[in-house]
């Protein structure tokens, strides 16, 4: 008993690590070769370890402690569900809620700015924390799913690289994300998406490969697939959401400031904007969806 449970523990905690391995080498593999040491640094400034961490330790803490209720076999199809369920809600929901809080407690690393709150509670009509991420990272953030803890991150870098009309048209994108819910709606999706899959996986094809006497290796290509599918569904969602916050920036500070802002991120950045993923649309593609929005007005 104690054995599985240590190891149910471990696993949980060791799989953060394994996503967070995988996103740099999916950065890098995004990357053009000469870019590889600036991508690289790119990715630790972005990275806060106290954060990662403390994560690792909630986890692994929370499995140890949670796991008799997933052993106990004799429970009904209905029961294991709701575990099953709780699993999954905890395990997205956990980041989403912690970083913020991290954040608001590690003021050398992530700076206040109240000059730029006033910004935006006068001009955008809008109450959120903003810190200035004291590193290298060239990108901007929100977050926050509780009230307290919406903060709009800035990278240390925007403040000089970009005009007072760019930065504002960034922020605006930020706050549009914050504004529209979009972190909670996001979490929500990845939460339902991932309950389907596992009911799919346990209730559907494990029986299957059961009956079929067929390996692990199918079982892990399968259950592979289905996270491949998970990402898929999942960043088609985050590229509406992206399309979303830049019509919000167009309307508060106008489609031309939005598309000067992105153009010059992308020039910052290298032409990191131009280059496809999963979870943002193209610099194309999104100019090009601000003056379509716009262009019956
Ligand atoms: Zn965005």
């Amino acid at each position: 008993m104690i054995d599985k449970r240590l190891t149910f523990a471990l696993v949980t905690t060791v799989i953060p690590i394994i996503t967070l391995l995988a996103s740099l080498a999916a950065e890098l593999l995004f990357s053009k070769n000469q870019k590889f040491i600036e991508s690289i640094k790119q990715f630790k400034s972005g990275f806060d370890f106290v954060y990662f961490i403390l994560f690792s330790i909630i986890v692994f803490v929370l499995s140890y402690t949670f796991y008799p209720l997933l052993e106990n076999q004799d429970k009904n199809q209905t029961d294991s569900i709701l575990i099953l369920i709780f699993f999954i809600v905890f395990f997205y929901g956990l980041g989403p809620l912690l970083y913020p809080i991290v954040i608001l407690f590690r003021s050398s690393r992530y700076e206040e700015n109240k000059d730029m709150e006033k910004i935006i509670q006068v001009e955008m009509n809008y109450a959120v924390k903003v810190r200035i991420v004291n590193r290298e990272l060239i990108n901007a953030f929100a977050t926050g799913i509780l009230p307290f803890s919406k903060i709009i991150l800035i990278g240390m870098p925007l403040l000089t690289d970009l005009t007072n009309d760019e930065l504002k048209a960034v922020i605006a994108h930020e706050l549009g994300h914050t504004k529209k819910h979009h972190l909670f709606y996001l979490m929500l999706i990845m939460i339902v998406i991932q309950i389907i899959i596992m009911i799919i996986y346990n209730h559907m094809i494990l029986p299957f490969f059961l009956l079929h006497k067929l390996g692990w290796v199918f079982k892990g290509i399968t259950f592979g697939l289905l996270l491949v599918l998970s990402n898929e569904i999942l960043g088609f969602f985050q590229r509406k959401m992206e399309h979303d916050a830049d019509k919000f920036a167009a309307k508060i500070v106008g489609k031309n400031s939005i598309k000067k802002a992105l153009e010059k991120l992308n020039e910052i950045t290298g032409g990191k904007l131009q280059v496809k993923s999963i979870s943002h649309p193209t610099l194309e593609q999104r100019l090009l969806f601000i003056e379509e929005s716009f262009s019956n007005e």
